[in-house]
């Protein structure tokens, strides 16, 4: 099918797993080729319902709810990792076209197949150990294998800083999970840096430019992605060609973030890989001529790759839940954020707040970046995402 049969005939069923703001902002950029995504989710409220041209509740995790969805579809994409992974073998064999495919999503589940999969490939990574339990945690201390500090990540069901958790010392094993996970040196980190790769079904690799990561100290969460980044160009075309031999190596078509940790003496650690759109690339939907998700519809249904160009400048921050707040959201002093020029929010336009939820972000675009970082942090300090509603 050519392009323009493609989008008059809208004969290829897209259907989405799951229905959160990746899935939002996926389906906005079908919607701009004219092309209909369905969507399923376990919540009625999902965000990325507003967009939906059928939506399904059902969850990611359940076997039959998985297998039901995706056989109606010709292709279907994933806007997270945990999704049940028999149910998308099952749906491979029948023939459905999946994004990214089971074969490299059974490596990303899980965290400790990750790591062996870097280690086997000859990607540089932190150093690590498996461990089954605590109890077997505790043994590997007491005979020298661990040693502190360490963090440790569970293998399984982890994300955005949950299900990890720094140990200093013996006094802090009372926060260690008791669920296999792995444990890693703990890295003298300078910078964190991520790389959103791509890669067509004709085998075409490309890369949106590094951003800088900022982490809140405390809840491993990323507050504010920076781009371009300071970090020199010498490391950023190192970490750019790793993230494209990622991508090579796992050898699959859609989109492969890459997160990478810089040491103090500027060794290049790879932490981790997500293969779908990721929050560090938001940005590219102002600041690039193709953002992430325009790029992965494209791929998808098999247009042209877009050009990855970066066109402005960009600080993103991310819009989270007030530590104190859980319940029905609202949106302190976001007047007096509207009115910064440059800040392009985006509300995913979840009905209930809780501690450090993702409940938007917004992109300052500013020629000056030292600006975007200022208007950034006004807005971090101005908007309160809370609820008010008594308890
Ligand atoms: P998640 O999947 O929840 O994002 P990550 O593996 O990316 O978890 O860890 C979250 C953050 O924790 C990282 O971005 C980094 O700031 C910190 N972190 C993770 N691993 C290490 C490590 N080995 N040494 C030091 N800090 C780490």
């Amino acid at each position: 099918m050519t392009p323009h049969e493609f989008i008059t005939s809208s004969k290829k069923k897209i259907g989405l797993i799951a229905g959160g703001q990746l899935g939002k902002m996926l389906g906005l950029a079908a919607s701009n080729f004219g092309i209909e995504v369905s969507v399923m989710d376990g919540s009625e409220n999902a965000p990325a319902r507003a967009i939906a041209k059928n939506f399904t509740l059902g969850s990611y995790n359940v076997f039959d709810d998985v297998v039901n969805f995706g056989s109606r579809y010709d292709c279907l994409i994933l806007e997270l990792e945990h999704v049940d992974i028999d149910a998308l073998r099952v749906l491979e064999e029948k023939g459905v076209d999946i994004i990214p495919p089971s074969k490299v999503l059974s490596i990303i589940q899980d965290k400790g197949k990750q790591k062996l999969f870097f280690q086997k490939n000859g990607f540089a990574s932190s150093q690590f150990k498996l461990i089954e339990n605590k109890e077997d945690l505790n043994t590997k201390i007491d005979v020298g294998e661990i040693s502190f500090p360490f963090i440790q990540k569970s293998r399984t069901h982890g994300y955005d800083g949950k299900g990890v958790v720094k140990i200093n010392a013996k006094k802090d094993l009372v926060k260690a999970f008791d669920v296999q996970s792995v444990i890693e040196e703990f890295v003298e980190i300078k910078n964190e840096l991520s790389v959103i790769t791509y890669r067509s079904r004709e085998g075409e690799v490309g890369y949106f430019e590094p951003v800088e990561m900022i982490f809140d100290a405390n809840e491993h969460l990323v507050d504010m992605l920076i781009s371009p980044s300071s970090i020199s160009d010498d490391l950023k075309q190192k970490a750019i060609h790793i993230a494209c031999s990622l991508i090579e190596t796992l050898d699959f078509y859609g989109l492969l973030a890459v997160e990478f940790f810089i040491t103090h003496d500027d060794e290049i650690l790879v932490n981790e890989v997500a293969p779908r759109p990721h929050n560090s690339g938001h940005h590219t939907i102002e600041a690039h001529l193709c953002s992430q998700f325009e790029q992965l519809i494209r791929i998808a249904v098999g247009l042209p790759l877009g050009s990855s160009e970066q066109i402005h400048a960009s600080v993103l921050l991310n819009l989270v839940g007030d530590k104190h707040s859980k319940g029905k959201v609202f949106y302190e002093n976001i007047d007096d954020c509207f009115k910064i020029k440059g800040a392009k929010f985006h509300i995913y336009g979840k009905t209930t707040t809780k501690p450090f939820r993702k409940m938007g972000h917004v992109t300052i675009l500013d020629k000056d970046i030292n600006k975007a970082i200022t208007k950034a942090k006004q807005i971090k300090q101005t908007l309160k995402i809370c609820t008010n509603e008594t308890a």
